[in-house]
């Protein structure tokens, strides 16, 4: 049947523009805008001159976000329909892809945290999404469970962001904890020793963040990708003796700076850094490209990155890229990079 094979080959990838506005220094010092954003008409255009001629190129992408989006008015278009999904059992992935400084962090973890209870007005797609999750859960007055993960990608190798020190456990034994990827023959993936933190309230989440921003490898987050992961367990009616749970699960991926995708005649030293980055951001490119092109083959398997997200990648799951630019002349060539990665991942 048509219909049931047109559902099948669905793409449920969706690619949403953000450009950041410009900084308080940047406009001190009048650096020039070479964005012009249309929400409207879901464009892009980049202000470009060649030789004195005027040669614009103009984007579109499934939504587009200016300067002046507020944190809210994202979470609210392009991220709560897919929470839902989550909510009703399935898999799903929000990738935040652009160069160092464009605000991929600042849109998924978001401005620092007023003291009290209510998000705040620059609270981003993490805790957003927390308290959609607690929110629906409590309404339907659920039997639910929610637990989250928090790591680290860094040259191939997993750092857990959660992990709490052991001051019981010698040296050795703290800094070789082995972190690995496995699966379990069905197709689904989990790592290996990961420490995995029950959520009881969405407020909890804040403490958790700054526990894993700690933790992150501060001079290096550029180089490196995050993954905030958080699985829904909602216990349904039990159908006789058999009790049914659904299962849905949501990665937030804070990606490397995508001028590491650029950089693979890196200096010395750095190159085998700039290729294993390279490596995940090109791989993960590629997966989306073939899951978009319905290609037979889907090479997961070729990074850790792809490897880790693979069940919630493709199939019946939904996934956003939020791609983040700057409005700066300054970063016009990045800029055009990150628009023809983000273009082609449509
Ligand atoms: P990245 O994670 O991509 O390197 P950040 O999220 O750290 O970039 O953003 C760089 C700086 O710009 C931060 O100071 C951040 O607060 C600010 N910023 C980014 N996006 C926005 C935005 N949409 N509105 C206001 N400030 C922003
Ligand atoms: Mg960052």
């Amino acid at each position: 049947n048509s219909a049931r094979q047109d559902k099948d080959k669905e793409v449920n990838v969706q690619v949403v523009l953000r450009c950041r506005p410009l900084s308080d220094e940047e406009q001190r010092t009048n650096v020039s805008k070479v964005i012009a954003c249309n929400e409207h008409k879901r464009e892009v255009t980049v202000l470009h001159s060649i030789a004195n001629k005027q040669v614009d190129r103009v984007f579109t992408f499934d939504k587009v976000f200016g300067p002046k989006a507020q944190q809210r008015s994202i979470y609210d278009q392009a991220i709560a329909p897919i929470v839902e999904e989550v909510l009703e059992g399935f898999n799903c992935t929000v990738f935040a892809y652009g160069q160092t400084g464009t605000g991929k962090t600042f849109t998924m973890e978001g401005g620092k945290r007023n003291k009290g209870g209510d998000l705040p007005a620059e609270a981003g797609v993490i805790p957003r999404a927390v308290r959609q999750i607690f929110d629906t859960l409590e309404a339907q007055n659920a039997d639910y469970s929610i637990k989250v993960t928090f790591l680290e990608l860094y040259n191939e190798d997993i750092t857990d962001l959660l992990a709490q020190e052991d001051p019981s456990r010698n040296l050795e034994d703290r800094q070789k904890k082995p972190i690995s990827l496995m699966e379990d023959g069905k197709g689904c993936v989990f790592v290996r020793g990961l420490e995995e933190e029950a959520v009881y309230s969405a407020n909890e989440i804040y403490t958790l963040l700054e526990r894993g921003a700690a933790k992150r490898r501060t001079a290096d987050t550029f180089r490196s990708h995050s993954v905030f992961s958080i699985t829904i367990h909602v216990k349904e009616a039990a159908v006789g003796e058999e009790e049914l749970i659904k299962c849905g699960k949501l990665n937030l991926v804070d990606l490397a700076g995508s001028e590491n995708i650029s950089r693979s005649g890196a200096r010395e030293g750095r190159a085998r850094e700039a290729g294993e980055i390279n490596k995940s951001l090109l791989t993960l490119g590629r997966v989306i490209n073939a899951l978009v092109e319905h290609s037979p083959h889907i090479p997961y398997r070729d990074s850790k990155l792809t490897r880790l997200l693979r069940d919630s990648l493709g199939g019946r799951t939904k996934t956003c890229i939020v791609a983040t630019i700057s409005p700066s002349a300054h970063a016009l060539e990045e800029t055009l990079s990150t628009l023809d990665y983000a273009y082609r991942a449509k």
